[in-house]
């Protein structure tokens, strides 16, 4: 069952610590592209394990991106190590082991493995499976374990989960949000989490690079079926010209959903030569999961991603035929 309510999460915390306790070399990771429910997830898990006394590694196959570079003790997050078969691995906000990048192989030789998650589940590693799909992010999962337990939520922790919270609900303003994660989001403010800086961090602060991509991206974008589909396209000059990066073009694709006939939206960028990143995105009943699961992409009903290789025309010709097929 990938439903699980709050309390049943939180009686799942005494096989994590007997987990945990059992083990003398840790590791913890997250997705490669890590957003700030991978990063804030990943922080906070970390400053509990040092509450707990217990050595560990924290890892992510790309760096942090620009705006979540405020969390606290970001600079833990390595990009490798030189660990080998450690006891335990932690997996945070995954729900398949390929998009742990170029640290799968270390993830998978460990000798026991916890996830804690809450996307639909694709494959399903792990000994221990804490995922909740109710839950709109892995932090407010890491909420229901830690909250009333000997675990002590710091004001830094609680600004990690609170990030998780914030960017996983677009501030709250998904569908995903639920009344709960609204009461454990206020329970971290009491613990002293800075909501006004992740704001301002995650969401007021751009570089001029991303925001002339902006404009590229909505001055070349296409629409059809009644302009109920829009999307556009970055080739790999654009970001050579513009300075931009791929982690300018977060946010890109909600601009184009915000447009009142258009339900879904996507937006395909060429970050390296030949190598193609798409964002999907629907409103209501439409699930672009189902269409990121053709190109072995994934994600969410109204959030997903893909991926693919080769000439950028070639796949906004394959995705956009299967995006039709959503508003057929
Ligand atoms: P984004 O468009 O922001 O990169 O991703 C949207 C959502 O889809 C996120 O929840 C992300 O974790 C998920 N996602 C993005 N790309 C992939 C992918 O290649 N495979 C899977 N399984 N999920 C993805
Ligand atoms: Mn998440």
């Amino acid at each position: 069952m990938a439903e699980k309510s709050p309390q049943e999460i939180r009686e799942m915390l005494p096989a994590l610590l007997e987990e945990i306790h059992q083990a003398e070399s840790i590791i913890v990771g997250c997705h490669l592209n890590p957003d700030g429910d991978a990063l804030g997830s990943a922080l906070a898990f970390s400053l509990m394990l040092d509450q707990l006394g217990k050595p560990h590694e924290v890892l992510c196959h790309h760096a942090p991106p620009r705006n979540l570079q405020f969390l606290p003790h970001v600079d833990r997050i390595k990009q490798s190590t030189e660990t080998q078969s450690p006891d335990l691995a932690v997996i945070l906000d995954l729900e398949a082991t390929h998009r742990l990048g170029s640290l799968e192989d270390v993830f998978l030789s460990a000798k026991r493995t916890i996830v804690i998650d809450h996307h639909q589940p694709h494959q399903e590693p792990g000994d221990l499976r804490i995922v909740s799909t109710y839950s709109p992010a892995t932090a407010a999962l890491l909420c229901d374990l830690f909250f009333d337990s000997e675990i002590e939520i710091t004001p830094e922790m609680a600004t990690c989960l609170l990030t998780g919270i914030i960017t996983d609900t677009g501030s709250f303003k998904f569908p995903n949000t639920t009344s709960h994660s609204m009461h454990v989001s206020a329970t971290l403010l009491e613990k002293g989490a800075k909501l006004a800086q992740v704001s301002e961090e995650v969401y007021m602060t751009k570089s001029r690079a991303s925001v002339e991509l902006l404009g590229y991206c909505l001055a070349h974008m296409k629409l059809d079926m009644d302009e109920q589909l829009a999307w556009t396209t970055v080739p790999n000059s654009v970001f050579q010209q513009t300075g931009a990066t791929d982690e300018d073009t977060e946010g890109i694709v909600n601009e184009m959903l915000a447009i009142e006939s258009v339900r879904v939206a996507a937006i395909l960028r060429e970050g390296k030569p030949g190598k193609i990143r798409g964002s999907l995105r629907s409103r209501g009943a439409i699930d672009v999961s189902q269409v990121a699961r053709v190109f072995e992409g994934g994600g969410h009903k109204n959030a997903s991603g893909v991926s693919f290789e080769g000439d950028i025309c070639d796949a906004e010709e394959k995705l956009v035929a299967e995006l039709r097929k959503c508003l057929a």
